[in-house]
């Protein structure tokens, strides 16, 4: 095979080596959110019931609540010596009874948040082991995951820095020649002829051509796709 071609299909199988691994890599989350959603029915009460808690936490007593309400009562029974006619006097007694409701509403409602606290964490000890079960049930394929990806990082990286050292072998002009070519032909720049066939667009070789393939002198290119050819002495369809 003559030395250049030799040299793109190399180029050519390790762009297509680092193109498998990206489209791997890409793959990894998506793997890893199929394992969460195994454990999904585990976790998501535990994930629930932590959330619950913590808002009910941070909302705290009725306090803050209370005091305001002893503020505006306070207010209201300043105002009662002023209080001239009798319709001020019922409107200031609805006001004074609104409160009290308010009150009663507010202490109801801190006893339920408290009641319902108290529930969540004697849940949470149980719905947290379960979901420790769950994750300790797909450790092994969170593992082999972890590792799957570690594996892909290396062997790009190690793709990539082989493809830089080759590249800076090949001659500029061919490597740009090349890449104009796989940029047209998806990747594929190089093509192998079978049976006096370019197996990249599968339109016959001239027998001319195939001759010059044989010498291995020049960088011969196929007459319908304008790949760059080289001879694969297989039988076609092997
Ligand atoms: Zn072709």
């Amino acid at each position: 095979m003559n030395s250049t071609v030799a040299q793109l299909l190399k180029l050519q199988q390790m762009d297509l080596a680092i193109r498998k691994l990206g489209h791997d890599l890409q793959q990894i989350p998506k793997k890893s959110r199929l394992i969460d959603e195994k454990i999904r029915g585990v976790k998501a009460p535990y994930d629930e019931a932590l959330a619950a808690v913590a808002e009910l936490e941070q909302r705290g007593g009725p306090e803050a609540g209370l005091r305001a309400l002893d503020e505006k009562e306070r207010a209201l029974k300043l105002k009662m010596p002023g209080i001239r006619t009798n319709e001020e006097y019922s409107a200031l007694l609805k006001e004074m009874d609104a409160t009290k409701k308010e009150r009663e509403q507010m202490e109801d409602r801190s006893l339920l948040d408290m009641e319902r606290l108290e529930k969540l964490r004697a849940e949470l000890p149980a719905l947290e082991a379960a979901y420790r079960d769950g994750e300790a049930a797909v450790a092994a394929e969170r593992d082999a995951l972890k590792a799957e990806h570690e594996a892909l990082e290396a062997d790009l990286l190690k793709c990539k820095k082989d493809r830089q050292a080759l590249q800076s072998s090949i001659h500029q002009g061919w490597f740009r020649k090349y890449n104009t070519i796989a940029a047209q032909r998806n990747g594929l720049a190089v093509a192998p002829v079978k049976g006096g066939t370019c197996q990249g667009c599968f339109v016959g070789v001239r027998p001319k051509l195939v001759q010059d393939l044989h010498y291995g002198e020049e960088v011969v290119f196929c007459e319908g796709c304008q790949r760059v050819l080289y001879l694969d002495d297989e039988p076609a369809g092997s």
